[in-house]
């Protein structure tokens, strides 16, 4: 018996398939063909980046100006010893370099966070596939691959709907599983894990935090540029961060929160998880006392309900609001007691609001987990269980903050691979 469907399908050579046209895709792509490779990108998507257009807010934060490689890499935790020998050859100079000497100059904001001066993710994007079309590698669009075929410690073909890809070496680069609608299902993690590789099961990182109280959604839109967030598991105190915070329709957000929620996440898994915010960190309760006793004298007269925005930050006011009865509301400011107003002070101080879990996925910047480390040769980025596989990108188990760390490792792994591949 033959496999008719096999059969039916005409067959496509190259010296080196990637599969899956994201950043680490198109720049191994593009480096492979530099070196003289034929090389085909195979992307399902009826272009490729799709997720790299929507980077960094459209800005696309393209890398972290910090070019001490030891330094750079304490941002990784246990995956940052294994990132040298590929930081070796790639670093965050060699991007500046890389996309300087292609027109797009770089301009680097607050906590090293790097950007494209033309503030556009979409020419990331233009100059990535241009590499590709200077180098004449085949783009494919429309074309998932649906099958992965290996046998003996060597891919075989990469099958889609239409076609046999055969390939001296193979390039995986699929993605993780973060925003899915921008292509990255988590196609890889399944081929790699069925082939024989350890993945780690990907959850979603980097990602906002969800709350159900409806307090906390009504404060939508507010931000507290300023604050002190502490975490409890089960009543104890678990880790604090200051910085800034965003409310939004379904919980927390901004820069802060999405790399807590990592942390977060590992405390979900043991019981209950509760926030506690300060919304003055800089002040402590004796002083913060003094303010309020100031703001009362001056208003003695008034209704609790009227001074409040005297009382809270910015933006603040509903949630004060919804922690007070109408009573106490409508109490004037002279009959305050002592008991308010140490409830009133705590709550500046300890605002407290429940996790619920998070955004998943969809709402994710990466993924964590994926193919463990150990199983890759970071010299050059191969398979050690395959001898003609590459791996790049989200699809390696490698947990970091925002802040432009993620697509560095693209354009780390992506490169190395694209360079050593076929050697
Ligand atoms: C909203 C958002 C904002 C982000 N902003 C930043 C930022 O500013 N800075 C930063 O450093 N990181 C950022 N990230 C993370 C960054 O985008 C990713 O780390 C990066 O895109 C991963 O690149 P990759 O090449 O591994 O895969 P991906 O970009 O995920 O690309 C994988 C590609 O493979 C294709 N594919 C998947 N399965 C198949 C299949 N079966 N057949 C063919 N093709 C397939 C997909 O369609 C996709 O095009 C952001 C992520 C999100 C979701």
């Amino acid at each position: 018996m033959y496999n008719t469907e096999v059969m039916k399908k005409e067959k496509r050579h190259f010296d080196v398939v990637v599969v899956g046209g994201g950043p680490s895709g198109m720049m191994a792509a593009g480096r492979a063909a530099e070196r003289g490779l034929s090389v085909a990108i195979l992307e399902k998507n009826a272009d490729v980046g799709d997720k790299l257009k929507i980077t960094g807010g459209r800005r696309c934060n393209i890398t972290n100006a910090e070019y001490d490689n030891r330094k750079f890499l304490q941002n990784f935790g246990d995956a940052g010893k294994f990132l040298f020998s590929p930081f070796s050859q790639f670093s965050v100079s060699s991007t500046f370099k890389f996309f300087e000497k292609r027109g797009l100059p770089l301009v680097i904001e607050a906590r090293k966070r790097t950007f494209p001066r033309t503030q556009k993710a979409y020419d990331v994007y233009a100059v990535m596939k241009k590499y590709m079309k200077d180098n004449k590698v085949t783009i494919v669009t429309n074309s998932p691959v649906l099958k992965i075929v290996s046998s003996d410690g060597v891919v075989e073909n990469v099958q889609t709907i239409q076609y046999v890809y055969t390939a001296d070496n193979f390039i995986f680069a699929t993605g993780g599983a973060s925003a899915p609608e921008t292509g990255s299902t988590g196609d890889g993690f399944k081929w790699l894990e069925k082939i024989g590789h350890s993945v780690k099961k990907p959850s979603p990182n980097v990602v906002p935090l969800r709350v159900d109280e409806k307090w906390v959604h009504e404060l939508s839109g507010t931000s507290l540029s300023f604050m002190k967030i502490s975490f409890f598991l089960n009543g104890v105190r678990s880790f604090s961060k200051t910085g800034k915070i965003l409310f939004t329709h379904f919980g927390l957000s901004g820069p802060l929160i999405l790399n807590s929620s990592y942390e977060v996440q590992q405390l979900l898994k043991d019981g209950e998880v509760v926030a506690e915010i300060d919304m003055f960190p800089d002040t402590d309760l004796g002083l913060l006392e003094k303010k309020l006793l100031k703001t009362f004298d001056a208003n003695k007269n008034k209704l609790l309900k009227n001074i409040i925005p005297d009382i809270v930050p910015e933006g603040m006011n509903s949630a004060l609001e919804a922690h007070l009865t109408d009573e106490e509301l409508l109490t004037k400011v002279h009959s305050i007691t002592v008991d308010m107003r140490k409830y009133i002070m705590t709550f500046l101080k300890k605002m407290p609001v429940n996790i619920a879990g998070t955004m998943g996925f969809d709402r994710a910047v990466i993924s964590d987990g994926g193919i463990t480390l150990e199983e890759i040769d970071m010299k050059d980025m191969k398979s050690k269980l395959y001898k003609n596989l590459y791996v790049t990108g989200d699809l390696l188990n490698i947990n970091r903050p925002s802040g432009g760390f993620s697509l560095q490792l693209c354009w780390t792994t992506g490169y190395v691979a694209g360079d050593s591949i076929g050697e």
